[in-house]
């Protein structure tokens, strides 16, 4: 599911290769929306990590029941209420809001979404990135 409440698959950009700085490519997918609308978990999945960070700002590390993919949610404004690590969350849950933490343009709120491969118990937020475009088939739609 597209995880930005109300977007819809064919309202997606795909930003996955677009350059950054440094010679990098972006290897994720931003989805432009107004500060405040509802981040939602693109699957089903565990939230692994809460954290903060200077490029993302308020982060949310989900992986899937299966442990085959991680899901990294970046820049968002707020946390929904009660999230905590080790929550189990469902397709379409709640997870923030949308805004501009971290390096994001402020006047340019959005949801950095990123899909990894799982790698292992150890670095598991290290896994090879995703474009997690051609997955994201449903409107999102907040439970
Ligand atoms: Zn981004």
């Amino acid at each position: 599911m597209v995880p930005v409440d109300g977007v819809r698959p064919r309202d997606l950009v795909d930003t996955y290769n677009a350059a950054r700085s440094g010679g990098r490519r972006h290897h994720a997918l931003d989805v432009m929306a107004r500060r405040g609308t509802p981040v939602i978990s693109a699957d089903d999945g565990v939230v692994r990590r809460i954290s903060t960070n200077a490029l993302g700002g308020r982060t949310v590390y989900v992986v899937d029941p299966q442990q085959r993919f991680v899901h990294y949610y970046a820049h968002l404004d707020r946390y929904a209420r009660g999230l905590r690590e080790g929550q189990r969350v469902r397709k379409g849950d709640q997870l923030g809001t949308v805004g501009s933490t971290g390096n994001a343009d402020r006047d340019a709120p959005h949801l950095h979404y990123q899909l990894l491969r799982y790698a292992n118990a150890r670095m598991w937020w290290a896994g090879d990135p995703v474009n997690p475009v051609p997955y994201l088939v449903l409107r999102g739609n907040k439970r």
